[in-house]
């Protein structure tokens, strides 16, 4: 099942993919909840059952994917992202010995957090903040969307929190990154936040998640690896990070990225002005951005 928000003639709302994927059912008004995100919080196992009824129904209002335009799958979290530094080895390596870079190999999990609202999404523009950097770097990461709140999650339930999974591309200016000592400011400019294109329920991802996740440049491959190679897993990562603080419904957790960022390069290989930035991990699909 892959979730979507969207704008269909001049209105916001939310929906979900048909079986063959080219058109839209929307679930506003059926279900509770104006959003995708209050639909997420409310979210049980009986609406599932609904929602593959509503699948199988010949007569739907559904809507041409064409005719739609897609946003963020939630555009407006509740709180800032949740991400993970330095999560697969090969970019923890690709990073040591660059200026501001700590050159260890992270033993334990380095959280920071993302301002992600709002979020822009699938097509959207990407701006170049030119009066403040010209060091803009890309970042594929997987995103773990959580259904349910929860306090000192056990490895083995974290499965039973997610809700489902989308891409984000964790865009980093990395001289303000440098500047500030801390990777906050530097990760959270405006539509530094592309996500997308849809949210795939964990129903259709086998648990332990173990995907192809690529980024594209320009149609040059930059990133190409799979989920399975993250350092500390998402089982990990849920327990870890629940550990004495209350994870809720909604919540966004972004997982790291592999090697082949634009500083991991030498010379550097930065995003320019009408680059176009593809970001793609199997089974949720691709979120293309261009660079403004
Ligand atoms: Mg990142």
């Amino acid at each position: 099942m892959y979730f979507l928000t969207y704008l269909y003639k001049g209105q916001e709302n939310y929906g979900i993919l048909n079986k063959e994927k080219d058109r839209v059912i929307p679930l506003g008004g059926i279900f509770k909840g104006k959003t995708l995100n209050d639909f997420i919080c409310t979210f049980n196992d009986s609406m599932l059952e609904n929602i593959h009824g509503l699948m199988k129904s010949s007569n739907l209002n559904s809507i041409p994917l064409t005719e739609v335009k897609l946003l963020a799958p939630i555009p407006y979290p509740k709180r800032s992202l949740f991400c993970l530094g330095k999560n697969y080895l090969d970019h923890a390596k690709e990073v040591v010995g660059l200026p501001g870079a700590d050159d260890n190999i992270p033993k334990f999990p380095i959280y920071f957090s993302k301002i992600g609202n709002p979020a822009i999404g699938h097509l959207d523009m990407i701006k170049n903040h030119r009066e403040i950097t010209e060091m803009i770097d890309y970042e594929v990461e997987l995103a773990v969307i959580l259904g349910k709140d929860g306090i000192n999650i056990r490895e083995e339930d974290a499965e039973e929190y997610i809700f489902g999974y989308t891409i984000v591309n964790d865009i980093s200016a990395r001289n303000l990154q440098r500047k500030h000592n801390q990777w906050f400011k530097g990760k959270s400019l405006e539509t530094f936040c592309p996500m997308g294109p849809y949210i795939v329920h964990k129903s259709q991802i086998p648990f332990p998640v173990e995907l192809n996740i690529k980024c594209s440049v320009n149609g040059e491959i930059r990133q190409d690896s799979n989920t399975k190679n993250m350092i500390f897993n998402i089982p990990h990562i849920i327990s870890d990070l629940s550990k004495g603080m209350e994870l809720k419904a909604g919540d966004i957790i972004i997982t790291g990225t592999p090697s082949g960022v634009g500083l991991g390069f030498s010379p550097f290989k930065f995003l320019n002005s009408k680059d176009k930035v593809e970001c793609h991990i199997e089974k949720i699909g691709t979120l293309t951005n261009f660079i403004e």
